[in-house]
This record gives C-alpha cells, structure tokens and sequence, in this order.
C-alpha cells in the first residue's frame, strides 16, 4: 500500500528524506499516483497521467541514491505540468478538441529544466482551452473542480495545475500566466503561485497565448518550495529570444531576511473596486498589519491607470491570440475534418468544429481590433495604455520594494456562475492583469480562509522587474506571521 501521507510533506523535506534514505523516490511516486486515483476522479486536474514517466524518473533518483550520489534539488519530488506544454511522450492538448490527440514532438525548456532538476512527472493538468479563462470551465474535457468545495471553480486557466497541488496530488506544479492564470486560480485553491518577470523564464515549448505577456511559473504549497521551482526553471535559453540574461540569484538564500526596513505599498485605489469583497479587502489590510508588525515601512499608493488594464489587455491579448493560433488550420496541425470540399472549407470547417466558443470568441476580438481601420482606435490606444501602466509601476517603485494588493476581488464561484456571462469571468483578472503588461513578477500568497465560506482568500506581492528574491521574501515573511493552515476538507476526509 502506498503511504499518501507523504504527499502531505514539502519538496524540501521530501528530497531530504530521499537523500537520507527515510523514503525512496518510488514510494513517493506511487503516492503521488495512488492520491490521483484516489481523488482525481472527483477533481479532475489532470488530463493524462503518466504512471510511467513519473516511476522512470523514480528509479534515476534511486539510483542516484544508491550510487552515493548529489542530488539535484528537487530529487523525487511529484510535479503537474500544464497542458499546454509539450512533453515527449506525452499529449499537450491545451485541452482543446483541436489538439485532443496532438503528441509532443519535444519538451519544453521549462518542464526539462524541472526533470533535471529531479522532479517527477506525474501529469498533464487540465485548463481553459489554450489559457482563455478564470475557471477551467472552458476545457473541452470537462471541469477541474475546487478542492476546498467540489461545487466551486479552482480559477484559471491553469486550475488543474492548482488543484493538483491544493489537493496534493502533485506537491509542485507548472502553470502559465498571461493575465492571471497562476496567481487567481492560486488564490483561489488556497496555494503559492507565481508569475516571474517576463523573460525570467524561457516560453520555449509552451504553446502560445500572447506572446508578450506569457510566463510560465510554479505553485506550491509554501513560498520556500515556490521559489525552489523557479530557481530550477529561471535562467537565459537559446531558444527563446525573449528570455533574459540576467543572473538568477539565491531565492532560498533570500527567505529568511525578513522585512524590517522594507517599504511595503498598500495599492488602495483597487481595494475601492467595485466587486471587491470587504473579506478579500480585509485580508489585504490583515497582511499589511502582519508587514508593519514585522517591521515593515508600510505606505500607501495609487495606481489609477492600473485601472484601465483590463481594457487594455483584452485588445492586446486577443490580438496576439488571433495571430498565434493561425496555426491550427486543420493542415499543419490537429483536427482536421474528414469529408472537406477544398482548402478553405478544411480550414473554416476544422477550425469551427476544433476550437470551442471562448477561443472562437478571443480569435474574432484579436481580428477585429487589429483590421484595416480599427488598428489605431484600439490596438494602438491599447498599447499606449500598456505604457502609460508601466511608467506608473516605476514611479511606484521609486517609492516602494514591494506592492500588496488582492489577488482576485472575489473567493472561488460555483461553476456554472459566470460561465455564460464573459464580462463577469473577465473582471476574475482585474488585479493581476496589471503586471502582466507591465511585465512584472508576482505572487499570490494564502492570506486567510473567508468566514462565511470557508474557502481560501489570497494576496498578490509585486516586485520590479527580476527582483524575485524581494518578492519571494516578503512572501515568507507573511507566510511565517499567518502561519495558515490550507489543507482542504477533501485531503483531510481522506
Ligand atoms: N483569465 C485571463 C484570460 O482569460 C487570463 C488567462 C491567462 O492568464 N492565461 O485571458
């Protein structure tokens, strides 16, 4: 019988009880496997599980043990991979009809960089079809459902990758964010999750969105074993020209530095948004005491632009969908129907038949706002908005190392909620969009449990750009003085 209380331990401490023999990588790995087929069915994070990759990295561990070997920082420990990234031996579906059989032809520099760092590969995560959404309804494989409440969304689009880790089936896990889809889906499931800097972390083999605000970042259960991932994933890649140069310093070094002296910026003018609730607005006010009484210089700031993001970002993102995904056309890739009469109606007929409403619907924005005639009104005032928020982050990091704002204005909705209502499911991203088209790092981080509910609330730290390690350290600091436990009710039960 599998032991499944060790999928209760951190990455940390589960690499150390490998190397010190307490455990060996394959017990872990099956109970990673026998916590999936004890949940999943319920759950749904995953849309493939990969019993064999995740025993075969298993056993290198093992070997490794056995030879006396280093181990490499994230030895045996169970992780989820979006699905929008490609793995050989895999399928990377990005839970669309399209892909619904489309098998990985290489990896991506994130995942590999993951398995050379020791991880095990335990799945493919379910999402929004090709990242388009809040809440993972818009797979075509059906819904991820919220741990802590089985009637509830987990967020997205990267919502099986939280839920997977919330409901630890996998202790890390890989996601994508380009206007929140780490973060929220992170706030929503009660986990760590982080978005870096844009050009932190190589886009190589991830399937794209929008090509200048996708990240591909981790979730975890604690800001320790966040920013252990990322140390493992950052870093310059020949193959994506966006990723950056710069060194990646010791996140891990960085965590126990605390906060005194820190200049913390509550951002108030978002805690004014309509929709915002006052438990979401209170547990806001709850980690900026938490900072002050750790020694933290805690101010206040406004970013009214911030404001006009959401806007923004529904040009820009669509925009850059539209063109990305002129690929799937029924020719090169995917689906293609059987009973076409010529090259045009392959193309209309599979792409209509392929791709579901949402994505129909982001391709039909992107093309509209980016046509002869309507390019300046909205593409270009879009980007000139996009500008117009970054300078007003810089201004605000003249005056502060860290931002604090929510994560998302609301606590995890019932499916069904919002989904025929786009308009409602867009404004799930109002606070994390900002830093996406800025480019900024952030992290959401559990800041409470919402009394009437029940279900986990989080916060968003904001940093400058490739200033991980301020972030991730204001992020332990607050962990370490709320000291939640987020274990939902299902993982307890069972
Ligand atoms: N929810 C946002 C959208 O639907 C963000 C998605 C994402 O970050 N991939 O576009």
């Amino acid at each position: 019988m599998a032991d499944r209380t060790l999928m209760h331990m951190t990455a940390a401490r589960l690499r150390d009880a490998i190397a010190r023999r307490e455990v060996s990588a394959r017990e872990v790995a099956e109970a990673a496997l026998a916590q999936v087929e004890a949940l999943d069915a319920r759950v749904h994070a995953f849309n493939q599980v990969t019993p064999d990759l995740a025993l075969a990295a298993a056993e290198r561990i093992d070997r490794m043990v056995a030879a006396g070997e280093d181990l490499p920082p994230l030895a045996g420990v169970p992780a989820g991979i979006k699905d929008n990234m490609n793995l050989l031996g895999t399928r990377t579906t990005c839970s669309s009809r399209i892909l619904e059989n489309y098998e990985s032809v290489y990896t991506c520099t994130a995942v590999q960089r993951l398995l050379d760092a020791g991880a095990l590969p335990i799945g493919k995560c379910n999402m929004d079809e090709f990242a388009f959404g809040s809440s993972t309804e818009n797979s075509a494989f059906g819904p991820t459902r919220n741990p802590w409440d089985l009637e509830r969304v987990p967020g997205g689009s990267s919502g099986g990758s939280a839920a997977a880790v919330a409901a630890r089936m996998a202790t890390v896990s890989l996601g994508s964010d380009t206007g929140g889809s780490i973060r929220q889906p992170g706030a929503l499931t009660g986990t760590v999750a982080v978005k870096p800097t844009y050009g932190r972390v190589s886009r190589y083999g991830l399937v794209a969105f929008a090509s200048s605000l996708d990240q591909i970042g981790p979730f975890a259960r604690t800001v320790e074993d966040a920013a252990l991932v990322l140390q493992a994933i950052a870093g310059k890649d020949p193959m994506d020209a966006t990723s950056v140069d710069e060194p990646v310093s010791d996140y891990i070094a960085a965590l126990d530095a605390g906060v005194a002296g820190l200049r913390v910026g509550v951002v108030t003018d978002m805690l004014e948004l309509e929709g915002c609730a006052g438990e979401v607005r209170a547990s806001v006010e709850r980690a900026a005491k938490a900072f002050a009484d750790l020694g933290a210089d805690v101010g206040e700031v406004e970013l009214p632009m911030s404001r006009h993001g959401l806007s923004a970002y529904y040009i820009i993102g669509p925009a850059e969908a539209s063109s990305n995904l002129a690929r799937f056309d029924g020719i090169r890739y995917g689906y293609r129907v059987p009973d076409a009469e010529d090259v045009l109606d392959l193309c209309m007929r599979s792409r209509a038949e392929g791709f579901g409403t949402e994505t129909i619907r982001r391709v039909m924005l992107g093309t509209y706002a980016l046509s002869a005639g309507y390019y300046d009104a909205y593409y270009g005032q879009a980007q000139k908005t996009r500008t117009l928020i970054m300078r007003e982050f810089a201004e605000a990091f003249e005056r502060f190392d860290v931002l604090l704002t929510p994560t998302s204005p609301t606590v995890a909705f019932k499916i069904g909620e919002k989904a025929s209502d786009p308009l409602a499911m867009y404004l799930s991203d109002v606070y994390t969009i900002p830093l996406n088209l800025a480019g900024l790092p952030g992290i959401s981080v559990p800041a409470g449990l919402c009394e009437e509910s029940g279900l986990p609330i989080g916060v968003q730290i904001a940093a400058r750009h490739f200033d991980e390690s301020t972030m991730f350290r204001a992020a332990a600091a607050l962990e370490g003085a709320l000291g939640l436990d987020m274990t939902p009710p299902l993982v307890r039960e069972t």
